[in-house]
Protein backbone atom coordinates (compact mmCIF):
# COMPACT_ATOMS: atom_id res chain seq x y z
CA UNK A 1 0.00 0.00 0.00
CA UNK A 2 1.02 3.37 -0.92
CA UNK A 3 1.43 5.79 2.14
CA UNK A 4 -0.02 9.30 0.98
CA UNK A 5 2.12 12.44 2.82
CA UNK A 6 0.33 16.00 2.66
CA UNK A 7 3.07 18.18 0.71
CA UNK A 8 3.33 21.81 1.81
CA UNK A 9 5.38 23.87 -1.28
CA UNK A 10 5.81 26.67 0.58
CA UNK A 11 6.99 30.23 -0.41
CA UNK A 12 10.62 32.19 -1.34
CA UNK A 13 12.69 29.41 -1.63
CA UNK A 14 10.04 26.46 -1.01
CA UNK A 15 8.73 25.44 -3.96
CA UNK A 16 12.23 24.53 -5.60
CA UNK A 17 13.66 23.06 -2.81
CA UNK A 18 10.47 21.34 -2.63
CA UNK A 19 10.39 20.01 -6.24
CA UNK A 20 13.90 19.15 -5.86
CA UNK A 21 13.46 16.79 -3.00
CA UNK A 22 10.26 14.87 -4.47
CA UNK A 23 12.65 14.37 -7.36
CA UNK A 24 15.30 12.38 -5.02
CA UNK A 25 12.25 10.85 -2.82
CA UNK A 26 11.22 9.46 -6.12
CA UNK A 27 14.38 8.00 -7.36
CA UNK A 28 14.39 6.44 -3.96
CA UNK A 29 11.17 4.57 -4.63
CA UNK A 30 9.83 5.36 -1.06
CA UNK A 31 6.67 4.78 -2.74
CA UNK A 32 5.08 8.17 -1.52
CA UNK A 33 2.19 9.55 -3.30
CA UNK A 34 1.86 13.55 -2.54
CA UNK A 35 -1.23 15.46 -1.72
CA UNK A 36 -0.59 18.94 -2.44
CA UNK A 37 -1.85 21.84 0.16
CA UNK A 38 -1.23 24.99 0.14
CA UNK A 39 0.05 27.45 3.49
CA UNK A 40 1.66 30.54 4.13
CA UNK A 41 1.47 34.02 1.15
CA UNK A 42 0.63 30.73 -1.47
CA UNK A 43 -2.31 30.18 0.07
CA UNK A 44 -3.25 33.89 1.58
CA UNK A 45 -3.12 34.44 -1.76
CA UNK A 46 -5.40 31.91 -3.24
CA UNK A 47 -7.79 31.25 -0.45
CA UNK A 48 -7.34 34.30 1.81
CA UNK A 49 -6.05 32.11 4.40
CA UNK A 50 -2.40 31.70 5.72
CA UNK A 51 -3.56 28.04 7.16
CA UNK A 52 -6.99 26.68 4.94
CA UNK A 53 -9.18 24.31 6.55
CA UNK A 54 -8.72 22.21 3.94
CA UNK A 55 -4.91 22.01 4.23
CA UNK A 56 -5.36 21.20 8.07
CA UNK A 57 -7.94 18.30 6.99
CA UNK A 58 -5.12 16.97 4.53
CA UNK A 59 -2.27 16.82 7.35
CA UNK A 60 -5.05 15.53 9.95
CA UNK A 61 -5.87 12.67 7.15
CA UNK A 62 -2.76 11.50 5.98
CA UNK A 63 -0.69 11.75 9.62
CA UNK A 64 2.44 13.13 7.71
CA UNK A 65 3.48 16.35 6.27
CA UNK A 66 6.47 17.68 4.74
CA UNK A 67 6.42 21.04 4.53
CA UNK A 68 8.85 23.86 2.70
CA UNK A 69 9.46 27.22 4.47
CA UNK A 70 6.30 29.58 4.95
CA UNK A 71 5.94 33.58 5.03
CA UNK A 72 3.96 34.96 8.42
CA UNK A 73 2.94 38.42 6.90
CA UNK A 74 4.63 41.22 8.94
CA UNK A 75 1.55 43.12 10.52
CA UNK A 76 -2.34 42.53 9.93
CA UNK A 77 -2.20 40.30 13.38
CA UNK A 78 -0.97 37.33 12.01
CA UNK A 79 0.61 34.95 14.22
CA UNK A 80 3.07 32.54 13.07
CA UNK A 81 2.21 29.37 11.15
CA UNK A 82 4.46 26.66 12.70
CA UNK A 83 3.22 27.96 16.45
CA UNK A 84 -0.46 27.41 15.17
CA UNK A 85 0.51 24.13 13.79
CA UNK A 86 2.63 23.23 16.20
CA UNK A 87 -0.98 23.94 18.59
CA UNK A 88 -3.19 22.37 16.18
CA UNK A 89 -1.80 18.78 16.01
CA UNK A 90 -0.28 18.89 19.74
CA UNK A 91 2.92 18.90 17.84
CA UNK A 92 5.24 17.94 21.54
CA UNK A 93 8.55 16.74 19.88
CA UNK A 94 10.63 18.80 17.84
CA UNK A 95 13.34 16.57 16.33
CA UNK A 96 16.93 18.15 15.16
CA UNK A 97 19.52 15.95 14.04
CA UNK A 98 22.89 17.45 13.45
CA UNK A 99 25.28 15.42 11.15
CA UNK A 100 28.34 16.35 10.08
CA UNK A 101 29.20 16.77 6.29
CA UNK A 102 32.20 16.75 4.27
CA UNK A 103 33.33 19.99 2.77
CA UNK A 104 31.82 22.44 4.99
CA UNK A 105 33.11 25.11 7.05
CA UNK A 106 32.47 23.72 10.51
CA UNK A 107 34.81 22.66 13.21
CA UNK A 108 33.83 18.77 13.62
CA UNK A 109 33.78 16.30 11.27
CA UNK A 110 32.26 13.29 13.44
CA UNK A 111 29.11 14.44 14.57
CA UNK A 112 25.78 12.99 14.52
CA UNK A 113 23.50 13.46 16.89
CA UNK A 114 19.90 14.44 17.51
CA UNK A 115 18.73 16.88 19.88
CA UNK A 116 14.91 15.96 20.88
CA UNK A 117 13.16 19.19 22.42
CA UNK A 118 9.83 18.98 24.74
CA UNK A 119 7.77 21.62 22.48
CA UNK A 120 4.55 22.23 24.77
CA UNK A 121 5.55 23.45 28.12
CA UNK A 122 8.86 24.40 30.64
CA UNK A 123 9.92 27.75 31.00
CA UNK A 124 9.88 28.44 27.11
CA UNK A 125 6.34 29.42 27.34
CA UNK A 126 6.74 31.74 30.16
CA UNK A 127 3.06 30.96 31.42
CA UNK A 128 2.17 34.12 33.71
CA UNK A 129 4.55 36.38 32.92
CA UNK A 130 4.19 39.96 34.31
CA UNK A 131 5.82 43.19 35.15
CA UNK A 132 5.36 44.96 38.34
CA UNK A 133 3.31 48.27 37.64
CA UNK A 134 7.02 50.21 38.80
CA UNK A 135 8.75 47.85 36.11
CA UNK A 136 10.98 47.09 39.09
CA UNK A 137 10.10 43.48 38.69
CA UNK A 138 9.52 40.81 36.55
CA UNK A 139 8.07 37.22 36.72
CA UNK A 140 7.73 34.00 34.26
CA UNK A 141 6.62 30.61 35.40
CA UNK A 142 7.56 27.19 34.88
CA UNK A 143 5.16 24.30 34.42
CA UNK A 144 6.49 20.71 33.71
CA UNK A 145 4.07 17.76 33.47
CA UNK A 146 4.97 14.80 34.66
CA UNK A 147 2.60 13.29 30.85
CA UNK A 148 4.73 15.78 29.10
CA UNK A 149 8.01 14.61 30.46
CA UNK A 150 7.06 10.92 29.69
CA UNK A 151 5.96 11.64 26.23
CA UNK A 152 9.13 13.43 25.37
CA UNK A 153 11.37 11.15 26.53
CA UNK A 154 9.50 7.89 25.79
CA UNK A 155 9.73 9.52 22.40
CA UNK A 156 13.38 9.60 22.47
CA UNK A 157 14.45 6.11 23.26
CA UNK A 158 12.17 4.81 20.78
CA UNK A 159 13.32 7.42 17.97
CA UNK A 160 16.57 5.29 19.71
CA UNK A 161 15.48 2.25 18.87
CA UNK A 162 13.95 2.42 15.77
CA UNK A 163 17.02 3.94 14.35
CA UNK A 164 19.66 1.85 15.63
CA UNK A 165 21.35 4.67 18.63
CA UNK A 166 22.63 3.57 21.26
CA UNK A 167 22.58 6.43 23.97
CA UNK A 168 20.15 8.93 25.49
CA UNK A 169 21.27 11.69 27.50
CA UNK A 170 19.11 13.55 29.52
CA UNK A 171 19.91 17.23 30.10
CA UNK A 172 18.53 19.13 32.70
CA UNK A 173 19.40 21.48 36.00
CA UNK A 174 17.95 19.37 38.42
CA UNK A 175 20.48 20.31 41.12
CA UNK A 176 19.09 24.28 41.22
CA UNK A 177 16.07 24.07 40.10
CA UNK A 178 14.47 20.71 41.64
CA UNK A 179 11.05 21.22 41.15
CA UNK A 180 10.66 21.29 37.86
CA UNK A 181 13.51 20.44 36.74
CA UNK A 182 13.99 17.88 39.02
CA UNK A 183 10.23 16.41 37.99
CA UNK A 184 12.00 16.11 34.55
CA UNK A 185 15.08 13.97 34.96
CA UNK A 186 12.70 11.30 38.22
CA UNK A 187 10.52 10.98 35.12
CA UNK A 188 13.47 10.67 32.51
CA UNK A 189 14.98 8.00 34.94
CA UNK A 190 11.97 6.09 35.24
CA UNK A 191 11.65 5.93 31.85
CA UNK A 192 15.11 4.87 31.07
CA UNK A 193 14.92 2.15 33.20
CA UNK A 194 12.42 0.41 30.60
CA UNK A 195 15.19 0.46 27.92
CA UNK A 196 17.62 -1.43 29.39
CA UNK A 197 19.18 -1.93 26.00
CA UNK A 198 20.24 2.17 25.82
CA UNK A 199 22.52 3.75 27.51
CA UNK A 200 21.24 6.29 29.71
CA UNK A 201 23.10 9.33 30.53
CA UNK A 202 22.30 12.17 32.40
CA UNK A 203 24.10 15.88 31.81
CA UNK A 204 23.39 19.25 33.89
CA UNK A 205 23.16 21.52 31.11
CA UNK A 206 26.54 23.85 31.42
CA UNK A 207 28.39 20.92 31.83
CA UNK A 208 26.43 19.12 28.56
CA UNK A 209 27.39 22.84 26.55
CA UNK A 210 30.65 22.29 27.34
CA UNK A 211 30.95 19.17 26.20
CA UNK A 212 29.16 19.68 23.04
CA UNK A 213 31.45 22.20 21.87
CA UNK A 214 35.18 20.52 23.17
CA UNK A 215 34.00 16.63 22.51
CA UNK A 216 30.18 16.73 20.52
CA UNK A 217 30.79 12.85 19.41
CA UNK A 218 30.17 11.94 22.54
CA UNK A 219 26.70 12.69 22.05
CA UNK A 220 23.94 10.42 20.05
CA UNK A 221 20.48 11.67 21.18
CA UNK A 222 19.48 14.80 23.72
CA UNK A 223 16.78 15.07 25.54
CA UNK A 224 15.42 18.03 27.12
CA UNK A 225 13.06 20.34 28.55
CA UNK A 226 11.64 23.09 25.69
CA UNK A 227 13.81 25.93 26.69
CA UNK A 228 16.97 24.18 26.99
CA UNK A 229 16.05 22.26 23.54
CA UNK A 230 15.95 25.58 21.84
CA UNK A 231 19.30 26.90 22.89
CA UNK A 232 20.86 23.31 22.25
CA UNK A 233 19.57 22.76 19.30
CA UNK A 234 20.50 25.81 17.67
CA UNK A 235 24.49 25.07 19.09
CA UNK A 236 24.23 22.00 17.51
CA UNK A 237 23.45 23.49 14.06
CA UNK A 238 26.63 26.00 14.54
CA UNK A 239 28.68 22.56 15.41
CA UNK A 240 27.58 21.08 11.66
CA UNK A 241 27.65 24.41 9.44
CA UNK A 242 24.71 26.05 9.79
CA UNK A 243 21.05 26.10 8.11
CA UNK A 244 21.55 25.00 4.85
CA UNK A 245 21.82 21.50 6.25
CA UNK A 246 19.36 21.76 9.68
CA UNK A 247 16.20 19.48 9.16
CA UNK A 248 13.68 19.70 11.79
CA UNK A 249 10.36 17.43 12.35
CA UNK A 250 7.18 18.33 14.65
CA UNK A 251 5.90 14.92 15.95
CA UNK A 252 2.76 14.92 17.76
CA UNK A 253 0.38 11.75 19.01
CA UNK A 254 -1.04 11.56 15.49
CA UNK A 255 0.46 14.16 13.02
CA UNK A 256 4.37 14.66 12.30
CA UNK A 257 5.38 17.27 10.00
CA UNK A 258 8.97 17.38 8.63
CA UNK A 259 11.02 20.56 7.60
CA UNK A 260 14.01 22.37 6.76
CA UNK A 261 15.13 24.52 9.96
CA UNK A 262 15.81 27.48 7.68
CA UNK A 263 13.80 30.24 6.05
CA UNK A 264 12.42 31.39 3.18
CA UNK A 265 15.14 32.69 1.81
CA UNK A 266 13.51 35.70 -0.36
CA UNK A 267 17.26 37.32 -1.51
CA UNK A 268 17.34 33.68 -3.32
CA UNK A 269 14.31 32.93 -4.27
CA UNK A 270 13.44 31.88 -7.67
CA UNK A 271 17.18 31.87 -8.78
CA UNK A 272 17.70 28.06 -8.42
CA UNK A 273 20.50 28.82 -6.16
CA UNK A 274 18.74 27.35 -2.58
CA UNK A 275 20.89 24.37 -1.00
CA UNK A 276 17.84 21.51 -1.18
CA UNK A 277 19.78 19.39 1.25
CA UNK A 278 18.12 20.48 4.64
CA UNK A 279 14.90 19.71 3.00
CA UNK A 280 16.12 16.10 2.00
CA UNK A 281 17.53 15.72 5.27
CA UNK A 282 13.89 16.36 6.86
CA UNK A 283 12.22 13.72 4.30
CA UNK A 284 14.96 11.41 5.59
CA UNK A 285 13.57 11.88 9.08
CA UNK A 286 10.44 11.53 7.77
CA UNK A 287 11.54 8.20 5.86
CA UNK A 288 12.52 6.96 9.79
CA UNK A 289 9.34 8.22 10.83
CA UNK A 290 6.95 6.35 8.22
CA UNK A 291 9.38 2.64 8.88
CA UNK A 292 12.02 3.55 5.92
CA UNK A 293 15.32 3.32 7.71
CA UNK A 294 16.78 2.01 5.38
CA UNK A 295 15.92 4.25 2.45
CA UNK A 296 16.91 7.40 4.92
CA UNK A 297 19.94 5.84 5.36
CA UNK A 298 20.87 5.66 1.44
CA UNK A 299 19.81 8.87 1.71
CA UNK A 300 21.49 10.61 4.11
CA UNK A 301 24.56 8.40 2.08
CA UNK A 302 23.94 9.99 -0.88
CA UNK A 303 23.99 13.34 0.22
CA UNK A 304 27.31 12.40 1.73
CA UNK A 305 28.94 11.27 -1.11
CA UNK A 306 27.76 14.22 -3.34
CA UNK A 307 29.25 16.69 -0.62
CA UNK A 308 32.75 14.72 -0.46
CA UNK A 309 32.92 14.41 -4.43
CA UNK A 310 31.76 18.56 -4.16
CA UNK A 311 29.38 17.24 -7.05
CA UNK A 312 27.03 20.57 -8.26
CA UNK A 313 27.36 22.17 -4.37
CA UNK A 314 25.04 25.21 -3.99
CA UNK A 315 26.72 28.38 -3.39
CA UNK A 316 25.99 28.15 0.05
CA UNK A 317 28.49 25.52 0.18
CA UNK A 318 30.45 27.12 -1.89
CA UNK A 319 29.85 25.18 -5.62
CA UNK A 320 28.02 26.98 -8.40
CA UNK A 321 25.50 24.22 -8.93
CA UNK A 322 21.57 25.09 -9.49
CA UNK A 323 19.08 23.57 -6.56
CA UNK A 324 17.94 20.95 -9.11
CA UNK A 325 21.34 20.19 -10.63
CA UNK A 326 22.49 19.12 -6.69
CA UNK A 327 19.55 17.03 -6.36
CA UNK A 328 20.10 14.74 -9.45
CA UNK A 329 23.43 14.75 -8.38
CA UNK A 330 22.65 13.23 -5.45
CA UNK A 331 20.24 11.10 -6.87
CA UNK A 332 22.30 9.32 -9.07
CA UNK A 333 24.15 8.07 -6.07
CA UNK A 334 21.40 6.39 -4.24
P1 LIG B 1 12.45 34.03 6.70
O1 LIG B 1 11.92 35.38 6.95
O2 LIG B 1 11.47 33.13 6.02
O3 LIG B 1 13.09 33.38 7.90
P2 LIG B 1 15.09 34.75 5.89
O4 LIG B 1 15.47 35.75 4.89
O5 LIG B 1 15.33 35.00 7.32
O6 LIG B 1 13.61 34.25 5.64
P3 LIG B 1 16.52 32.37 6.17
O7 LIG B 1 16.06 31.17 5.49
O8 LIG B 1 16.38 32.45 7.63
O9 LIG B 1 15.84 33.51 5.41
O10 LIG B 1 17.99 32.58 5.64
C1 LIG B 1 18.99 33.43 6.12
C2 LIG B 1 20.10 33.46 5.06
O11 LIG B 1 20.54 32.14 4.75
C3 LIG B 1 19.67 34.08 3.74
O12 LIG B 1 20.71 34.89 3.23
C4 LIG B 1 19.42 32.92 2.84
O13 LIG B 1 19.68 33.20 1.49
C5 LIG B 1 20.36 31.85 3.37
N1 LIG B 1 19.74 30.53 3.20
C6 LIG B 1 18.72 30.02 3.92
N2 LIG B 1 18.37 28.82 3.49
C7 LIG B 1 19.16 28.54 2.44
C8 LIG B 1 19.26 27.44 1.54
N3 LIG B 1 18.48 26.36 1.64
N4 LIG B 1 20.20 27.49 0.58
C9 LIG B 1 21.00 28.55 0.45
N5 LIG B 1 20.95 29.62 1.25
C10 LIG B 1 20.05 29.64 2.24
MG1 LIG C 1 14.94 33.81 9.13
Amino acid sequence: MTQTITVIRGDGIGPEIMDATLFVLDKLGAGLSYEFADAGLAALEKHGELIPAGTLESIKKNKVALKSPLTTPVGGGFSSINVALRRQFDLYANVRPAISFPNTKSRYENINMITVRENTEGAYLAEGQEVSADGETAFSGTRITRKGSERIVRYAFELAKSTGRKKVTAVHKANIIKSTSGLFLDVAREVAAKYPEIEFQEMIVDNACMQLVMRPEQFDIIVTTNLFGDIISDLCAGLVGGLGLAPGANIGVDVAIFEAVHGTAPDIAGQGKANPVALLLGAAQMLDHVGQPENAERLRKAIVATMEAKDSLTGDLGGTGTTMGFAQAIASRL
